[in-house]
């Protein structure tokens, strides 16, 4: 009896052993999408450091941590956020700062955005809905041009929820402005579907859209456990495996909640290391 329980426990042991070696890649992952505490407002955040201390056992190479202001003409927070990010790239090399301008700041926002750039960006966000603009209006649309000129990419928000025609408009967005780099945050959300028509699109028209790519954030979570998990699947392969990034949105979404949600999607392991790890690489050149 003794024997039988002690075989039972050695196989239990195997058995976990060798799920969590299926969830350990050889290669390191790169958070693209992640909320950091830069305000002293900011309750829900983490700082840089709880973060990388939460995920210790996970080999992260980059993190993309990201801070915006809500509010038109608080440009005083808007630099102190930008300059917080800047400080903790200083502090670790493996986070890439996310900073943002309100799109409404008009030329204060054109010059944060040469500002960032100076100090090295290489990613800003802007989120329509917190920050309250429409997404097709001359002053995002400026933003755009410039960001562009400067070689910044733009991450900005995708998951419109209830908002008509969200992702449409962001779709228009990145058209009007093809020589600035987009990444489409959430590959929609609950919209992602619409998405799957894509590659027919880009086959009467190749090159249109070249300039977006995608992130997973929040969605692959809402959807790995869900009937539309295999139409996630089918989504992603449509707009291409080259153009989806990794990301948790945390506080949304933990490290390890995402990476167990990415690892129930039925890729090879060549798609998932360019998921998880080599397109964000690529993109931002690092
Ligand atoms: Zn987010």
């Amino acid at each position: 009896m003794k024997r039988s329980i002690r075989i039972l426990a050695i196989c239990t042991l195997c058995f976990i052993y060798s799920n969590l070696m299926a969830q350990t890649p050889s290669y390191p992952i790169v958070d693209s999408h992640c909320h950091i505490k830069t305000h002293l407002t900011d309750d829900i955040f983490m700082t840089m450091e709880e973060y990388f201390a939460e995920n210790k056992s996970i080999n992260i190479k980059y993190l993309f941590g990201i801070s915006f202001v809500q509010r038109q003409g608080n440009l005083e927070e808007m630099k102190v956020r930008n300059d917080s990010l800047f400080s903790m790239a200083r502090r670790d090399s493996r986070f890439i700062p996310v900073c943002s301008v309100h799109p409404n700041d008009g030329d204060a926002a054109i010059e944060e955005l040469r500002r960032i750039k100076d100090f090295g960006g290489k990613i800003i966000k802007l989120h329509p809905i917190t920050q309250n603009f429409p997404i097709l209006s001359n002053e995002v649309f400026n933003v755009a041009r410039v960001a562009g000129e400067l070689g910044l990419i733009i991450l900005i928000d995708g998951y419109g929820f209830v908002i008509p025609n969200y992702v449409e408009h962001l779709l228009k967005l990145a058209m009007s402005n093809p020589r600035t780099k987009f990444i489409i945050a959430h590959m929609g959300g609950t919209d992602f579907y619409k998405l799957g028509g894509l590659n027919l699109v880009q086959t009467l028209n190749p090159g249109l859209l070249s300039n977006v790519w995608y992130d997973l954030s929040a969605t692959v979570k809402i959807y790995a456990d869900s009937p539309y998990k295999s139409q996630l699947e089918w989504v992603i392969r449509n707009i291409g495996i080259d153009r989806v990034l990794f990301g948790t949105d945390n506080p949304v979404t933990s490290l390890s909640e995402a990476l167990n949600a990415f690892y129930k999607l039925d890729f090879n392991e060549t798609e998932k290391e360019n998921i998880l790890y080599k397109n964000a690489v690529k993109l931002l050149r690092l």
